[in-house]
């Protein structure tokens, strides 16, 4: 099964936050099968704010797309992220990029993730470790996202 996370963080030192972020990922029914390089990225939405660090990983679980989700928010809160706005500055923001080919449109879960092949801070590191990952939404693969931004 491909699965996809997306880091993000911008307060702090941020690649130890994101080496946090990826110790507490894998101490639980989770283990990381790739990971792209840490790519340093503008903020998006809210501009005055520092830049971002941006990871993808690809994982693999028994978690089921929401089980992974509770886990994703608790090392969230364990990581004391302090949402101070929308689009705003964070110690570590972890998103589901896509699991398997799942489609889910919930008030709590979007899968693939709505905003994913918008952003080039996500596309390009997912296209670093997945180009030939179908987004299956859009039927396009990553590289063809990405070569379409
Ligand atoms: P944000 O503050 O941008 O990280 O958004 C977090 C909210 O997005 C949470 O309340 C989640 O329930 C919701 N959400 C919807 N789809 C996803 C997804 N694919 N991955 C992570 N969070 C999601």
């Amino acid at each position: 099964m491909n699965i996809y996370l997306l880091l993000g963080t911008n307060i702090g030192n941020l690649s130890e936050n994101l080496a946090t972020a990826r110790h507490l990922l894998t101490q639980k029914n989770l283990s990381i099968i790739k990971q792209s390089k840490e790519y340093q990225t503008k903020p998006w939405g809210v501009l005055d704010q520092p830049d971002f660090l941006n990871q993808v990983l690809e994982i693999d679980t028994h978690f089921s797309p929401f089980e992974l989700l509770d886990f994703t928010q608790s090392i969230e809160q364990k990581m004391g992220r302090i949402k101070l706005r929308t689009w705003g500055e964070r110690i570590i923001d972890i998103d589901i990029l896509a699991f398997g080919d799942e489609i889910i449109t919930d008030e709590k879960l979007t899968l693939p993730h709505p905003h994913a092949h918008i952003r080039d801070f996500t596309i390009i590191p997912w296209a670093e470790i997945a180009p030939d990952f179908l987004h299956i939404k859009l039927q396009k693969t990553i590289i063809e996202l990405l070569n379409e931004l």
